[in-house]
């Protein structure tokens, strides 16, 4: 029940506008495009990367190279948002507790589905994804991420290393990140994290630019007043 009010919810605020941002790199730019809450899309040498696909704003999206779903969550997760997009060619790449929502779908559709656990990995289209845990660590939160559950991920495209959080804590996984070009990291109560868990461990893992999203509720110039000097916070401008 609560999973539907939130696919209701979401789609009910999915946003039309998008904003782009550039990581500019030798092996190729990569092309940001925020579309809400914890939707974005990375384009990179003609391969398109749909991260945790959900709302309206896909309805006119063509179908992309490789869909990655974070958590089973209704803002990470719709299925019939998924279905919509998928081509024959196109590889979503979940967590394990994906594999049974999808396979149970009325739908009779073709897709291709790599499902990995945290720490494994998985290459396709001169992309590499590994799985990052996810979770909460504080005791009030615990129910809403349980570890091994969902997938955070670093997606490696030519020399550029895109870290995606997921829902999770600053856990010592996150922590203990490196190489990290950019970062989409979450900051939300009650489901993650406050802005000072989230800043100390952007500041310790240290990426070069730091995307805050999925903090619907929090304060974003608190984040980014709490980032050490040499740590670039690009806010784009349409999450919410
Ligand atoms: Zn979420």
């Amino acid at each position: 029940m609560l999973k539907y009010i939130l696919i209701r919810f979401i789609s009910f605020v999915s946003h039309a506008v998008s904003a782009e941002s550039v990581i500019e790199s030798d092996t190729g730019d990569v092309t940001i495009t925020e579309i809400g809450h914890a939707s974005f899309n990375i384009d990179w040498n003609n391969i398109s990367i749909y991260v945790d696909p959900v709302g309206d704003a896909y309805a006119t999206m063509p179908s992309p190279n490789l869909i990655l779903v974070t958590d089973v969550h209704g803002d990470h997760f719709q299925p019939d948002v998924l279905l919509e997009l998928l081509s024959p060619s196109t590889l979503i790449i979940a967590p394990n507790a994906l594999f049974g929502e999808l396979f149970n779908t009325s739908r009779s559709i073709t897709y291709n589905l790599q499902t990995i656990a945290n720490g494994e990995g998985f290459n396709a289209f001169g992309v590499s994804v590994e799985a990052i845990p996810m979770y909460n660590l504080t005791e009030e939160r615990l129910m809403y991420h349980d570890p091994g559950r969902g997938n955070g991920y670093v997606i490696t495209l030519g020399d550029t290393r895109i870290y995606v959080s997921g829902d999770t804590e600053d856990i010592p996984e996150m922590r203990a990140l490196q190489d990290i070009d950019a970062a989409f990291i979450c900051f939300n109560l009650p489901y993650t994290m406050t802005e000072d868990q989230a800043a100390s461990a952007v500041n310790e893992f240290r990426p070069n630019i730091v995307f805050p999203y999925h903090y619907r509720g929090s304060d974003v110039d608190l984040f980014e007043s709490l980032i050490d000097e040499g740590i670039e916070v690009r806010k784009l401008e349409n999450w919410y």
